[in-house]
C-alpha cells in the first residue's frame, strides 16, 4: 500500500499522492492525465482532481496501480464502488480489466464479451472482485496471452474460469507449458470467424497478436501508439527477439483492416480503417529508417 512517508517530492500538495515504490508503467498517466505526470522517472500528482469526473479517474488508477503506488491521504469511500466497476467499456463489447499486475510490468488486459464465449486478453493481477464482475459478463472461455511476458496470474484465471489458455509456443515457458493450446508455427489461427490470431514474433519470438471482428487488434508489447511521435510504433529499446522479425510482422499486417489497437503497454489508439493503414506505413517507414 502506498504510504505517506514515501510520498515523492514531485507530488503537489493535496490529498493524492504517488509514492516511492512506483514502477513507471504509466498506467495512471493515461488513466488520469490530468491529475499524473511523469517525473524524475516515476509518476507523480501534477493536478489534484478538481472535478468529480477527475477524482473518478485518479481512484480508477489507484485500483489499476501494479504496484499500490497511489494513495490518499484521507479515506476515498467510494473505494469498495469503484475496484467493482472493472473491467470498463472501451467500445461495443470490449472491456479494459485494469488490475495491473507487477508481474507482467504492468500490462493493460482486456476482456471481450461475446456469446459464442468471452476472451480475456492477457492476464489481469489476481483478485476475486474482477473474477465476480467477469462471471457476471458470462465468465471467461478462452485467455489469449499474447506473449510470454503478459502472462502474470494465468493459473488463477484458468482456476476460476476452466478456460483454455492460449500461448505460441516460441514463448512458452515452465509456468506456461500446461496451457491448453500452444500454437505451432507463422500462420494466422482463425480461433472463431470473428477472431484471427496472428503471430507477429519480433518483441519475442512467440509474440501474437489478437483480431477481433476486423476492427479490435490487441497488440500486447507488438504495436502501440506514442504521442511524442504522433504516430504507431514498436518497442526498439525493448525487443527482445528480433528487430528485423519485428519489423516484418509489422509489414503482415498490412493485410488486416482494423480500427482500434489495444497494447499491453503504451497507449491504445482508434481511428477509422483508413487513417489506421496510414499510421501503420508511418509505423513501418520510422522502423525501417535509423529510428
Ligand atoms: S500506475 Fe502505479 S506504478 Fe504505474 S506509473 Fe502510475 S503510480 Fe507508477
Amino acid at each position: 500500500m502506498a504510504h505517506p512517508k514515501r510520498r515523492l517530492p514531485g507530488n503537489a500538495d493535496g490529498d493524492f499522492y504517488v509514492d516511492g515504490s512506483c514502477i513507471d508503467c504509466d498506467t495512471c498517466r493515461w488513466l488520469a492525465p490530468e491529475t499524473f505526470f511523469r517525473t524524475a522517472g516515476q509518476s507523480a500528482v501534477r493536478n489534484q482532481p478538481q472535478s468529480p469526473e477527475s477524482r473518478h479517474r485518479a481512484l480508477l488508477a489507484v485500483t489499476a496501480c501494479p504496484t499500490a503506488s497511489i494513495g490518499t491521504l484521507s479515506p476515498a469511500p467510494e473505494m469498495p464502488a469503484i475496484r467493482a466497476e472493472f473491467p470498463v467499456p472501451v467500445a461495443d463489447e470490449v472491456y479494459y480489466c485494469g488490475y495491473h499486475s507487477p508481474k507482467s510490468y504492468g500490462a493493460a488486459s482486456y476482456f471481450i464479451r461475446r456469446p459464442e464465449g468471452n476472451v480475456l486478453i492477457d492476464s489481469p493481477r489476481q483478485s476475486e472482485t474482477l473474477a465476480a464482475r467477469l462471471l457476471a459478463l458470462g465468465g471467461v472461455r478462452w485467455l489469449f496471452l499474447t506473449h510470454g511476458d503478459d502472462v502474470a496470474d494465468h493459473a488463477f484465471w484458468r482456476d476460476r474460469f476452466a478456460c483454455d489458455r492460449i500461448i505460441h509456443e516460441g514463448d512458452v515457458t515452465r509456468s506456461t507449458r500446461t496451457a491448453e493450446r500452444i500454437l505451432k508455427g507463422a500462420d494466422d489461427v482463425e480461433l472463431a470467424p470473428d477472431l484471427r490470431i496472428i503471430p507477429v514474433p519480433g518483441h519475442t519470438k512467440g509474440s501474437c497478436a489478437l483480431l477481433y471482428r476486423n476492427r479490435f487488434l490487441f497488440t500486447g508489447d507488438h504495436l502501440a501508439f506514442s504521442e511524442r511521435r504522433g504516430h504507431l510504433y514498436a518497442f526498439r529499446d525493448a525487443c527482445w527477439h528480433s528487430w528485423p522479425e519485428l519489423t516484418e510482422s509489422m509489414e503482415k499486417l498490412r493485410g488486416h483492416p482494423f480500427e482500434w489497437v489495444l497494447p499491453g503497454h503504451g497507449r491504445r489508439f482508434h481511428s477509422d480503417a483508413e487513417t489506421m493503414r496510414g499510421q501503420l506505413e508511418a509505423c513501418i517507414r520510422w522502423m525501417r529508417g535509423p529510428g
